[in-house]
Order: structure tokens, then C-alpha cells, then sequence
């Protein structure tokens, strides 16, 4: 199992962590009702996700 060498500096790790809650999320329309939505999430509007009915209105 690859192991690392080096231990990671505070820098380095710290200026990889700053870049993940830089980008917001990804916000797609519904393909059935056109509202934004978050992307892989039921859509709240209609309640459908992947033509399927996931929450009962
Ligand atoms: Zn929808």
C-alpha cells in the first residue's frame, strides 16, 4: 500500500482545504417544473427525482 513520504505541512493542507467551500453548490433547473434546484437532490417543488415521485405533496 502506497504510503506517504512526507508528512504534509500546515500550509499545504491548509491551502488544499481552502479550496473546497470556495465553489457554492452546483444548482441545476428541474427537468419537469424548471425550478433551480440542488444538483442530485429531489427537486422541492414537485417532489420528483429521476421521473419517480419522492415526496407526496
Ligand atoms: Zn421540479
Amino acid at each position: 500500500m502506497g504510503v506517504p513520504k512526507r508528512r504534509t505541512s500546515k500550509a499545504r493542507k491548509n491551502r488544499r482545504r481552502a479550496m473546497i467551500k470556495v465553489s457554492g453548490p452546483t444548482i441545476v433547473f428541474c427537468p419537469r417544473c424548471h425550478e433551480p434546484k440542488m444538483a442530485h437532490r429531489v427537486c422541492l417543488e414537485c417532489g420528483y427525482y429521476r421521473d419517480q415521485k419522492v415526496i407526496e405533496k
